[in-house]
């Protein structure tokens, strides 16, 4: 493995954050996926722990939340320092815990850093309303107020910026937080906990428990103190959530699992569609929510399309992504080889057909080689399931009435995305898309700016931009009468 050499190495946390101090004993070792080497070794906490966050998280509340927005907002600045200041070493640990080549990890880590920068603005300007009363001699005035203490469980493929999409809109609301990271990647989380302890973010506001989801999980939801359950992961999990957070009537948001459509109509500018299904296919070796799972290609250009996109998957340089060279790297764990193997084998068995790779990279350990595949039907478990791995199935159209039907027919609505040249068929296609997100001519969907998040079984709520506070925050509305 390249070296993971830090500027700060006491950024690898080997104890969960629970009231402002370390605890627990490190258990679970944490292997780094490009090798599987350990890194370090994180603690198996309990329900017991998790129920001790949510005390320091409750405890900590009414402070918090009665702080001017302008103190909140200070302290999520020097937060925010402290992440730009340590920007190289959390892209390493990021890196170094999930596979994705550095270039990627430093991308999320700024990504992290904007939703901390953003929502510290935000706090700012959490305003209420007064609205024309009912009654004479009195007004109607609408406070916005934090939830209250929200939990948090999040993935393993954005290990950073999950952690910030969601404490940082929660914590400028005035909410506090327990929250579990995926078991494959804590190491972001808790060094981003302990960067949070550095800029003095009070005890208890913010909490990080490592261990067995299920019991942490089911803490967290029969727990009435807790009155938000933040989830992104995938869709069947967050059905199992759901129905564990009904019996304390708690808000849940959820973003889930995509199926997401990458249409090529026949007017397409050909290399910005191919360049744009590199970006939205192999991106963190294609193990993104927003990932490209199906290309739709019109049958008048399919040909030439399929030529050049295998061209550019060819020239893909896989390898460790602590190496500068890399531009994929290798799955999160043998479970998601297997799948991505069962997944092409069944589409080959089907009838289609190989372009380039379709096989594990010589390199071993769970490196796959990035791979196109054609003649593929939209009957097929890979163009069904989320395949979560580098590869590309490509399916002819002839008609726009076909090519959306078939795009909505999954129980998924996250992402999607087309290219064309044609206006009036750009807006017709993006009203008819049944998605949270269309990516047209361009796959850069993901800002802190945007309402990112799915409709369908794909999630509930929106994280980032403004839309992405209001979930943390509760109307009240004050009646206020004898005047
Ligand atoms: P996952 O298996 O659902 O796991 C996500 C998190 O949930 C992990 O921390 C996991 O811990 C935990 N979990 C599993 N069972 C649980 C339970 N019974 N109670 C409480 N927590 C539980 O998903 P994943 O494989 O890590 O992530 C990939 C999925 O996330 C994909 O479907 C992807 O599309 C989706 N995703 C969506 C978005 C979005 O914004 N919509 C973003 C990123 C990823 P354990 O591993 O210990 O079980």
């Amino acid at each position: 493995m390249a070296r993971l050499e830090l500027n700060d190495p006491s950024l690898i946390k080997s104890q969960a954050y629970l009231n402002g101090a370390w605890v627990g004993e490190p258990q679970d070792p944490i292997l780094n996926p490009a090798d599987g080497t350990p890194i370090t070794s994180v603690p198996a906490l309990s329900e017991v722990e998790a129920e001790a966050a949510v005390s320091a998280a409750y405890q900590a509340l009414q402070p918090w939340a009665g702080q001017l927005a302008a103190v909140r907002a200070a302290a999520l600045r020097r937060w925010l320092e402290q992440i730009r200041q340590h920007r190289d070493d959390l892209a390493k640990i990021l890196t170094a815990e999930q596979g994705k080549p550095l270039a990627e990890a430093s991308w999320e880590i700024d990504y992290a850093a904007s939703f901390v920068e953003f929502y510290a603005e935000e706090a700012l300007r959490i305003a209420g309303e007064i609205l024309p009363s009912h009654l004479p001699k009195s007004r109607v005035m609408v406070t916005k107020n934090p939830i209250g203490v929200c939990a948090a469980i999040t993935p393993w493929n954005f290990p950073a910026a999950m952690i910030t999409r969601k404490c940082a809109p929660a914590l400028a609301a005035g909410c506090t937080v327990v929250l579990k990271p995926a078991p494959e990647t804590p190491l972001s989380a808790l060094a981003l906990a302990e960067l949070a302890d550095r800029a003095g973010l009070p005890q208890g506001a913010m909490n990080v428990i490592t261990g067995p989801a299920e019991p942490i999980g089911r803490a967290w939801c029969d727990d009435p103190r807790v009155r938000l359950l933040g989830f992104t992961g995938s869709t069947e999990v967050g059905k199992l959530l759901m129905r564990q957070a009904s019996q304390t009537v708690k808000k849940v948001t959820l973003e889930l699992g995509g199926n997401a459509p990458f249409i090529v109509f026949a007017d397409a500018d050909l290399e910005a569609a191919v360049e744009g299904a590199i970006a939205a296919k192999f991106r963190n070796t294609g193990q993104t929510c927003i990932c490209a799972n199906r290309l739709f290609v019109h049958d008048s250009i399919h040909d030439r399309f399929v030529e050049r996109l295998a061209e550019r998957v060819n020239e893909l340089v896989v390898g460790d992504g602590l190496d500068p060279e890399t531009q994929q790297g290798p799955l999160i764990n043998t479970a998601a080889l297997d799948k991505v193997q069962k997944l092409l084998a069944d589409a080959v068995a089907g009838g289609a057909r190989v372009l380039t790779g379709g096989k594990p990279h010589p390199l071993g350990g769970t490196y796959f080689q990035p791979t196109v595949l054609d003649r593929v039907a939209p009957t097929m478990a890979i163009t069904q399931q989320e395949i979560f791995g580098p590869v590309a199935p490509v399916i002819r159209f002839s008609s726009e009435a076909e090519v959306i039907t078939q795009a909505n027919d999954t129980p998924y609505g996250l992402a999607a995305y087309f290219y064309g040249r044609d206006l009036g068929q750009a807006f017709r296609v993006a009203d008819r898309l049944e998605y949270g997100m269309v990516g047209i001519n361009s796959t850069a969907l993901g800002s802190v700016a945007v309402p990112f998040g799915g409709v369908k079984q794909s999630g509930i709520g929106r994280e980032g931009s403004h839309h992405g506070i209001d979930e943390y925050l509760e109307l009240k509305y004050l009646l206020v009468g004898g005047l």
